[in-house]
């Protein structure tokens, strides 16, 4: 099966379990991930807004739009990444999401991050930063590479505030645009180290 199969399965799946999910009152309201299913990065943030629940594609309001634009000024694109949401239906008044929502709808993130495989992983606010570093805090770790030990394997989170907040405070905004700036210097460096292990590994088996 193609991933984009994988993809249209999954959604499929999420909209069956409309009546078990919360928030969830049609399937059409569920918004799951978008973009490049090949990409080496997967963007986090945190739950639809009113027009990502209207168009049904994640980012696509304002905040989205500032996150396209400082993409754009950054010689990145949306086609060049995988864009998708801690839960996947908006929360009435685009309140915060609650635990328990946070957790039903867990185990179709872990299905996309399955099916995309990014080498990076870019957390937009502290939802999607406290999903693999729940005790980070975004103010201390913004626009810092971690290399984490997450469910057995070794990833690159690169924790961003939120375009939302970005919106609100322009300090916060400047911090964002240059976080984003770090994105392609983070895929050519998680790329050299593993090009490295890989070197390391060959000469190993060379030598024993
Ligand atoms: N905010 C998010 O966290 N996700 C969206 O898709 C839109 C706004």
């Amino acid at each position: 099966m193609t991933r984009e199969d994988q993809h249209a399965k999954l959604l499929k799946l999420m909209e069956s379990r409309c009546d078990d999910l919360p928030l969830c009152q049609v399937p059409q309201d569920i918004v799951i991930g978008q973009g490049n299913l090949h990409s080496q990065i997967m963007v986090i943030g945190e739950a639809p807004g009113a027009e990502e629940a209207k168009q049904r594609i994640p980012f696509v309001g304002r905040s989205g739009q500032l996150f396209n634009r400082t993409l754009e000024e950054n010689g990145l694109a949306r086609p060049d990444l995988y864009v998708s949401n801690i839960v996947k239906v908006r929360p009435p008044g685009n309140r915060d999401p609650q635990p328990d929502e946070i957790k039903a709808y867990l185990p179709f993130l872990l299905e996309e991050i399955d099916l995309i495989k990014p080498k990076l992983f870019v957390t937009l606010g502290r939802f999607s930063l406290n999903f693999f570093l729940p005790e980070a805090k975004i103010t201390l770790v913004h626009g810092v590479l971690k290399r984490i030990r997450w469910k057995g394997r070794i990833i690159y989170v690169l924790p961003i505030y939120h375009p939302a907040a970005a919106l609100r405070n322009g300090k916060l905004k400047e911090a964002f645009s240059q976080d984003i700036g770090k994105i392609p210097k983070a895929l050519a460096y998680i790329g050299q180290r593993e090009s490295q292990a890989e070197q390391i590994e060959s000469i190993k088996e060379a030598l024993f």
